[in-house]
């Protein structure tokens, strides 16, 4: 690094340690003279205006614009994507057969498998992949794949539709967020950081020790933010401390959680501790389907906008009917660099019968049952979901800071524990043995608990409550009658 470079470097750094107050005032000042590089963009607050209006259209024209664009998506990928070209012919489907929704069943499904052995040749013709974002992701038993995106678009739609949502909760663009879902600054390790671009607070999810935490509520206190954003499993943490340590926050107008299955037992803490709404949602780095909560809470309206999204049996049969589970398969409308066309993911859902009191015509999904790795496996293969662990209320659970479950082989299963402070390791142990016993049985488990200092956790900041490294497919689950 040269001299100057140097400097700059240091003074760029140094803005980071003045008071929040003092950041917020330039943050205000910056936001006056040099417009957001998305928000602002013509691209985006035109895509957004459309969704604003296309929220309460009729189910038929959300339909009719669906099968619009299916019928695009199809013929573009039919003509301009090699791997698409191929199987299309070898199944001998014309674009021209897909004449309404429903013939999307004509095409063959797409898995992760499939991804990861042709991403190359997902990509259309004449497109460079080193231009593109790569999202690696993970496939079956854990082999990472690779999805291309472009980089302003994609943002662009993500961003057009969680706005869309926010707004819900009577958030406004620009109002004041806190988030707490990845690490705001590698290079020094603070803990927190402004971003004055979007007026957020970022916490860091990475470092939620005791002692960060603390910061955080003070950081909360002074910032005041209408809403904040983070994943199940980090708001899950906060929420524990928050009540561990009798600390009530300023009142917020809603917390928004997706990128992970919420459990039911999640969302009566976390909107305790918080003292507001959760709007949960569903959605995946491989962009294919899209599904939110509306103000009712009743469910999750299905973004009809984002693509087609399809429930199937363990047959690959459609399911239609309310409260049947399927296996998620979505077509997102919005990657031209990297089409994914009935994309199988690992997840269940669940129609709901309802229609929604918020007025939108858009179908419900009643819940999203955990995602096929969300399942221990008993001594004799016997599955059990990891929400049946969420509808424990038993005060151990308070003395827990954080805590990851492990399991490699049938019937053993490894709990990993962080304690919160003043509780020893035994009154954990002997309450938890206790309290998981009723749940998951002696004859069929067998538990060992390991107390650590730290979790592992994802790339972007997540803690898996449950590391499955059983292989499971939908098949052993829809046996299991979920
Ligand atoms: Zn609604």
């Amino acid at each position: 690094m040269s001299g100057i470079s140097r400097i700059i470097d240091a003074t760029w750094q140094k803005r980071k340690s003045l008071p929040l107050s003092v950041r917020m005032a330039a943050g205000w000042a910056k936001r006056k003279i040099s417009p957001h590089w998305l928000w602002e963009s013509k691209e985006f607050q035109d895509y957004f205006d459309f969704l604003q209006k296309s929220q309460w259209w009729s189910l038929d024209d959300l339909k009719a614009y669906q099968l619009e664009q299916l019928q695009e998506l199809v013929k573009f990928s039919y003509e301009n994507v090699p791997y698409y070209k191929r199987t299309f012919k070898e199944k001998k489907i014309h674009p021209s057969d897909i004449k309404s929704l429903e013939d999307i069943q004509l095409l063959p499904l797409l898995t992760k498998d499939d991804i990861r052995d042709h991403a190359e040749e997902l990509i259309p013709t004449g497109i460079d992949p080193s231009t593109l974002r790569v999202w690696v992701t993970g496939g079956t038993s854990g082999k990472p794949l690779k999805v291309y995106q472009d980089l302003f678009h994609s943002c662009m739609i993500e961003e057009a539709f969680s706005l869309r949502q926010r707004l819900w909760s009577g958030y406004k663009q620009y109002d004041r967020k806190v988030t707490l879902t990845r690490d705001p600054n590698k290079r020094t390790r603070t803990c927190w950081d402004y971003n004055s671009t979007e007026h957020e607070i970022i916490l860091s999810s990475f470092d939620m020790t005791e002692k960060n935490m603390f910061k955080y509520v003070d950081l909360i206190h002074k910032f005041k933010p209408k809403i904040m954003i983070g994943y199940p499993s980090t708001l899950e943490i906060f929420a524990r401390f928050l009540k561990r340590n009798e600390l009530p926050l300023p009142p917020l107008q809603g917390v928004f959680s997706g990128s992970e299955a919420l459990f039911p037992g999640q969302r009566v803490i976390i909107e305790d501790a918080y003292g507001c709404k959760m709007f949960s949602s569903y959605g995946m780095s491989e962009r294919v389907a899209d599904a939110t909560e509306c103000e009712q809470h009743n469910g999750y309206h299905l973004s009809m906008e984002y693509g087609v999204f399809e429930l199937l049996d363990k047959n690959s049969e459609p399911v239609i009917k309310p409260d049947v589970s399927g296996i998620v398969v979505g077509t997102g409308f919005h990657n031209n660099v990297m089409p994914l066309i009935r994309y199988q993911m690992f997840d269940l859902g669940v129609y709901s019968g309802e229609k929604c009191a918020c007025g939108r015509q858009a179908p419900i999904i009643k819940a999203f049952k955990g995602r096929v790795r969300e399942y221990f496996v008993g001594k004799s293969g016997k599955l059990m979901t990891l929400q049946l662990i969420w509808a424990g209320r038993h005060p151990v659970w308070s003395k827990i800071r954080e805590m990851q479950f492990v399991q490699e082989r049938k019937g053993e299963v490894l709990a990993k524990i962080i304690s919160a402070p003043k509780y020893s390791q035994e009154e954990i142990t002997r309450e938890l043995r206790e309290e998981i016993g009723k749940i998951l049985t002696e004859d069929e488990f067998k538990f060992e608990f390991e107390f650590v200092d730290q979790m592992p956790l994802t790339h972007r900041g997540k803690l898996n409550f449950l590391d499955q490294r059983i292989p499971l497919n939908f098949e052993d689950i829809a046996d299991a009658g979920y």
